[in-house]
């Protein structure tokens, strides 16, 4: 499954409850989602970091459905096989 497939089939299950919250109501779910995958992280629970990860990229395609972005296609057209920044990969920025 690509990234596009999934966004589409988040749309398709969550259509009806993501349109009432609208977007800045999404996008706080998204945040309270990270917050926890902050906190599964100090647990080294791999199922309890599964389980946060796909929560974020749930909530992540979520809040892209109700702006209207397709996702696959922002990130591609940004991180296409290269740093956005250097243009190289892997990656030769300094940090
Ligand atoms: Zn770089």
């Amino acid at each position: 499954m690509q990234v596009h497939e999934f966004q589409k089939m988040m749309r398709h299950i969550y259509s009806q409850r993501d349109s009432a919250p609208g977007l800045e109501g999404t996008y706080d779910w998204l945040v309270d989602e990270v917050q926890e995958l902050g906190e599964a992280l100090k647990t080294h629970n791999k199922r309890a970091l599964e389980n946060e990860f796909a929560d974020v990229i749930a909530w992540l395609a979520s809040l892209a459905n109700v702006a209207n972005v397709d996702l696959e296609r922002a990130a591609l057209s940004k991180y296409h096989n290269k740093c956005p920044k250097c243009g190289h990969s892997p990656c030769q920025c300094v940090f």
